[in-house]
């Protein structure tokens, strides 16, 4: 297969493009027609094989990651999801990867509500990028700043350490689990809630780098100093990572293992969020953003969250 015949096959779907999409994959460049009272949200990430999954995997586990990945942060921002670009290299162009991973793609981006409009295909190491367009009524983005003092964290998703856990399975400490394998290659986002959040919510991140790192953000991001005052026993843990690791190490990989994919906000005390959730710590006025753990620092071993520039 060359690229003009992969793209045909793989890429190039006419059949089910909403109206809105004026031109989509097959022309220069895609024309979208903008939604009236709207405002376009749009972010792009990579996934490089040997840096975010393993040199050698599966078409369709690489599918998903690479796509949740995107739409997990439009889920943060309140978006709906509605428009996808693939910028995809691979080492060849054999129907043996490709088919498993355009399948699964085209799957999710039905499920999730994306249409692709277009993309670029090269030949070299296995790596993507997914530029990924939402929307949302103008002026109701949820924002990363906005926390104030006083508000309550919480956490919305699948309890945490699982997706942590598996990186132990790739580097062969520990044997393979299915429910973390599941939690690393099938992750889900959030984008219901990301919707139902944004009426209520003051700020809101999504766990893509690690709990405490991600909270970081949504700190340093607010008008005013804050700190976090996290609760161990109020943190979600997935019971299977306690087992296997026991509660100190599976406290670790809750709160700073990254890919975990739920959406972490903060909404102002006596306000439930209206999609389940668990409320893991609240924000008051400190000199310096940081964060504490049952009233004290966090334990001096621990990094953050996943570090890209190592
Ligand atoms: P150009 O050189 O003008 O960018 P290309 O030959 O790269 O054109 O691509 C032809 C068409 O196919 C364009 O519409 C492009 O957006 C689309 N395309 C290429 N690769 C992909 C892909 N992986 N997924 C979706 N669309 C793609
Ligand atoms: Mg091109």
């Amino acid at each position: 297969m060359n690229e003009f015949e992969l793209i045909r096959r793989y890429f190039r779907r006419h059949t089910d493009a909403p109206a809105s999409v004026v031109v989509g994959v097959g022309d220069d460049a895609a024309v979208i027609a903008h939604t009236p009272g709207c405002e376009t949200v749009v972010s792009v990430d990579s996934v490089i094989a040997g840096r975010h999954v393993p040199l050698i995997c599966s078409g369709e586990g690489f599918a998903q990651r690479l796509l949740a990945r995107g739409v997990s942060d439009l889920a943060a921002m309140g978006a709906t999801p509605r428009y996808l670009l693939l910028s995809l290299t691979l080492p060849n162009f054999d129907s043996g990867w490709v088919d498993p991973f355009a399948e699964r793609f085209h799957q999710l981006a039905v499920q999730w509500g994306l249409h692709l409009i277009g993309g670029d295909t090269t030949r070299g190491p296995l790596s993507a990028q997914v530029t990924v367009i939402g929307e949302l009524p103008a002026g109701s983005a949820l924002r990363r700043g906005g926390a104030r003092a006083g508000d309550v964290v919480w956490m919305v998703g699948e309890p945490l350490g699982g997706a942590r856990a598996y990186l132990d399975v790739l580097d062969g400490s520990v044997p393979d689990h299915p429910v973390w394998s599941a939690r690393y290659w099938h992750p889900n986002p959030l984008i219901a809630e990301g919707q139902a959040l944004r009426e209520q919510a003051t700020a809101c991140i999504d766990v893509s780098d690690g709990l405490c790192q991600d909270l970081m953000h949504v700190l340093e991001a607010a008008v005013e100093p804050l700190v976090a005052e996290l609760y161990t026993d109020a943190v979600p843990i997935a019971a299977d990572v306690i087992e296997v690791f026991g509660a100190e190490r599976a406290l670790e990989y809750a709160l700073t293992g990254g890919d975990e994919y739920c959406l972490l906000c903060t909404l102002p005390t006596g306000v439930t969020p209206s999609v389940p959730a668990e409320a893991i710590g609240e924000l008051v006025t400190a000199e310096t953003p940081g964060l504490r753990l049952d009233g004290e620092a966090l334990p001096s071993d621990w990094q953050l969250g996943w570090d890209h520039s190592r």
